[in-house]
C-alpha cells in the first residue's frame, strides 16, 4: 500500500519508538475487555459511533480494541489516520475532513467509511515514545471543547496505564514459569534417585523385618512414588508451556497400548476396565505420550469417580482419524466448571482427596494438540463424563 498522504509518515527515532512497543508484547495481541472498555467509555462520554486504540509498528497499525469497527485488526500504516495522529505528542483533531487537506481525499472520507471527524490522543511511554492512540471517530462534522480534550488524552493515558499493567504482569507470569521450570528440573534428579532407593528398600525387605519398619517402607514407597508423579507433571507442563517438546514419532499398535495401560491400572482392583471396538487401529504417533494421555484420562475416571465400577474405553476408526473415549459413570462434572477443565492448574473444588496440581488434563490436551489432534469431554451432572481424544491416521 502506497502512502495515501504524500508526506513523511516515518518520525527520526521510528526504530527506538518500535523497540519501546516491543517491550511491551502487545502488538497481534488477543482482544481484552480492560481495552475494550476503554473505547467503550469513549464512545459514551463523547457520544460518537467510532473509537478504537492502535499500536502502530514500522507498518502496520494493529487495532488492539474497538467499538464501531467491526473487528477490524490491521491497517496499513501508509493508510490509517493514526500513523499521522503519532507523529506529534499533542491530540491530533480534525473537525471537518473535508476542510483538512491532508484527508479530504483520502480513500477512508471518499468513498470507504466517509469519515468526517477525528480525533487521535496519543499513547505515550514514560520515556516519551508514541506507540499509539486512542481515537474517536464520527460520520459528522464536529468540534471538543477544551475540557473534552483534556479528558481524551486523559483516556489515552490509562490506556497507556493498562498496557503497562498488562506487561508487569507478563512478566511476573514469566518469572514464575521460569520458577517452576528451574525447580522441577532440580527436583527430578534427587526424587529419581530417592524413588529408585526406596523402591530396592521395598522389594529386598527382609522377611524378618520389624512390622514398623515394613510399614515405614510402605509409607515411604508411596509418598516417594506421589512425589515423583508431582514433580514429573510440574516439568512437563512447564517445558509444554515453553514448546521445549518434541515428539519421536512412531508408527504402532494402538489397541496393544490400550491394553498395556489397562493392565497396568487394574493392579488397584476397584474399578473394571472394559474396552470395545476397533482394537486392530495402528497410528503414528509418540507412543509414550499417547500413553501418557490414556493413563492419565484412566487414573482421573478412578480418582473422580471412584463409585463408578465400570470405565469404558472405546476406539473408533473414523475417516481420517481415530477416536478414543474414556468413559465414567460418576458424579460428572458442573457445566460451569467444564469450559476450563483443560486449563493449566485448573482443579475443581469438589477434588477427590488424591487430586493432583490441576495440570494432568492441560498437559493431556498439549500433547494431543501436538499430534494435530482433538480433545474434549462431555458430560452430565450425575451421570458420569466421557473425556474423548482423536488421533489423525
Ligand atoms: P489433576 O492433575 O490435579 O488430577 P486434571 O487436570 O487431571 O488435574 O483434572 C482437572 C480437574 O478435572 C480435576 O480437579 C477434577 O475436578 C476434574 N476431572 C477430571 N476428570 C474427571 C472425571 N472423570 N470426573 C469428574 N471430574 C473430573
Amino acid at each position: 500500500m502506497d502512502n495515501v498522504y504524500g508526506i513523511n509518515l516515518i518520525p527520526d527515532n521510528d526504530a527506538e519508538r518500535v523497540a519501546a512497543l516491543e517491550r511491551y508484547q502487545i502488538f497481534n495481541s488477543h482482544r481484552e475487555k480492560a481495552f475494550d472498555s476503554i473505547c467503550e467509555l469513549a464512545c459514551e462520554l463523547f457520544s460518537c459511533p467510532i473509537s478504537h486504540i492502535s499500536f502502530l509498528n514500522s507498518d502496520t497499525e494493529f487495532i488492539k480494541a474497538e467499538v464501531g469497527l467491526n473487528g477490524i485488526q490491521y491497517v496499513s500504516r501508509n493508510e490509517g489516520f493514526c500513523a499521522v495522529a503519532i507523529l506529534q505528542p499533542d491530540l491530533l483533531l480534525v473537525e471537518d475532513t473535508h476542510q483538512h487537506e491532508l484527508f479530504v481525499n483520502h480513500p477512508y472520507v471518499v468513498d470507504k467509511l466517509r469519515i468526517r471527524f477525528y480525533a487521535g490522543a496519543p499513547i505515550i511511554t514514560p520515556d516519551g515514545f508514541i506507540i499509539g492512540t486512542l481515537c474517536l471517530i464520527d460520520m459528522e462534522p464536529r468540534s471538543l471543547t477544551e475540557k473534552e480534550r483534556k479528558l481524551l488524552k486523559k483516556l489515552a493515558d490509562v490506556a497507556m496505564e493498562q498496557t503497562q499493567l498488562r506487561s508487569e504482569n507478563l512478566a511476573l507470569l514469566q518469572q514464575r514459569d521460569e520458577f517452576i521450570a528451574v525447580a522441577s528440573h532440580e527436583m527430578r534428579t534427587p526424587v529419581t534417585a530417592l524413588k529408585a532407593a526406596v523402591q530396592i528398600l521395598h522389594t529386598h525387605q527382609d522377611e524378618g523385618a520389624v512390622a514398623l519398619q515394613k510399614a515405614m517402607i510402605e509409607q515411604a514407597n508411596r509418598s516417594v512414588n506421589k512425589l515423583a508423579f508431582l514433580v514429573n507433571d510440574l516439568f512437563d507442563a512447564s517445558r509444554l508451556a515453553a514448546r521445549k517438546y518434541s515428539l519421536n514419532k512412531t508408527y504402532f499398535d494402538l489397541g496393544k497400548l490400550i491394553n498395556h495401560c489397562c493392565d497396568l491400572l487394574k493392579v488397584s482392583g476397584k474399578h473394571e476396565l472394559d474396552i470395545e471396538g476397533d482394537l486392530s487401529v495402528r497410528v503414528v504417533a509418540d507412543e509414550e505420550r499417547v500413553e501418557q494421555v490414556l493413563v492419565n484420562l484412566i487414573e482421573n475416571a478412578m480418582k473422580y469417580a471412584p463409585d463408578s465400577r465400570i470405565i469404558l474405553i472405546r476406539i473408533s476408526r473414523l475417516s481420517d482419524h481415530v477416536r478414543i473415549e474414556v468413559s465414567d459413570k460418576g458424579p460428572g462434572i458442573d457445566p460451569d466448571q467444564l469450559p476450563h477443565i483443560f486449563k493449566r492448574y485448573f482443579r475443581s473444588e469438589n477434588g477427590a482427596p488424591q487430586a493432583g496440581l490441576g495440570l494432568g488434563l492441560y498437559i493431556s490436551s498439549e500433547i494431543v494438540k501436538q499430534h494435530g489432534g482433538e480433545i474434549g469431554v462431555e458430560s452430565e451432572q450425575g451421570r458420569g463424563s466421557t473425556f474423548w481424544f482423536t488421533l489423525p491416521v
